[in-house]
């Protein structure tokens, strides 16, 4: 048992994310290549007399600091497994965008797990840390494991995949967009169509582990895109404002409003940030690189 413990976690872009239809249960069959990225959160988890969570950073007041943030369900989850009373104090450093499609949530959700199981000496096997994952929400697993992976299912399933390093530039939006209202957006725009059933790109796979930025650049694909653009149509300057900076590809990150841009190395990355930050079609921007590890104990 130690006195205090932070865990760093990644955000993620998904280079590839194919979309089913909607299924009995109201989830979609996804085919999702998750790629985690060099932009974090952390989470440090302190004993106190109960749950309390605390969040600082940009978009702190976006973040809900009752039993609903994803760290504290993580927390109350691993405490009544191991018949623990949740007695933490769960204080985030928020980086990742909120409501951003870039799985902030999800990471403080692994991050904090993986934090109280240090801090309460639990030792928990990594297969049922994943299984809590899952539980928690479909992107959770991946921010605990990071890299890059193929998820399918819900996106839960994931399979390790080989990635080279590549560049990226993140241009965070005002405002957030709901997950399950771009799912809803999805449906109602391929109503009526016949959806194919989601499968990985063997092309996309093969350029992600040469680190070739222009094979990637060529495979990117957001199924969820139009989706983003037609509940939020501004992301369209953004996307063309990165273009026109000179990325190689610009894509809507996840559900957006995030918007992700390829870049050939770490100058253009800095060049292409400068232009979207002088473009006023974005909030802010982050560089970073993929792929980055998942939750670790600091
Ligand atoms: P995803 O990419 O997984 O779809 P997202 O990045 O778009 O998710 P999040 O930042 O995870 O979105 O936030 C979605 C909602 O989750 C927020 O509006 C907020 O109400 C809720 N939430 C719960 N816990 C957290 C947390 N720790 N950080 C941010 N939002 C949280």
């Amino acid at each position: 048992m130690s006195d205090t413990v932070t865990v760093r976690v990644p955000a993620k872009v998904n280079v590839q994310l194919a979309v089913g239809a909607a299924r009995p249960d109201g989830f979609h069959d996804l085919a999702n290549v998750f790629l985690a990225v060099s932009l974090y959160d952390e989470v440090t988890a302190t004993p106190a007399d109960e749950l309390t969570v605390t969040c600082a950073g940009p978009d702190a007041g976006k973040v809900p600091l009752d039993r609903t943030n994803l760290a504290a369900r993580a927390a109350e989850i691993l405490a009544e497994r191991a018949g623990l009373a949740p007695a933490v104090h769960l204080h985030i450093e928020k980086r990742i965008p909120v409501a951003g499609g870039m799985a902030g949530g999800s990471a403080d959700g692994a991050a904090a797990l993986l934090a109280c199981d240090a801090l309460w000496g639990l030792k928990t096997p990594a297969e049922e840390l994943l299984a809590i994952c899952a539980e928690l929400g479909s992107d959770v697993p991946f921010s605990l494991v990071g890299g890059a992976a193929l998820g399918t299912g819900r996106g839960e399933i994931l399979t390790p995949v080989p990635a080279g390093t590549f560049h990226w530039v993140f241009a965070v939006a005002d405002g957030g967009l709901s997950t399950p209202a771009v799912f809803r957006e999805f449906d109602r725009l391929t109503a009526g169509t016949e959806v194919p059933v989601p499968q990985a790109s063997p092309a996309l796979l093969a350029a992600l582990a040469s680190g070739d930025p222009d094979a990637l650049a060529a495979t990117l694909a957001n199924g969820l895109q139009p989706a983003a653009l037609s509940l939020r149509p501004s992301l369209a300057d953004t996307l063309a404002a990165g273009t026109e900076a000179g990325a190689l590809a610009a894509l809507v990150s996840g559900s957006g409003p995030t918007t992700a841009f390829l870049v050939r190395d770490a100058e253009s990355a800095t060049k292409v940030a400068a232009a979207l930050n002088a473009s006023g079609t974005c909030r802010s921007t982050h560089t970073a690189t993929s792929p980055a590890p998942g939750a670790t104990l600091l």
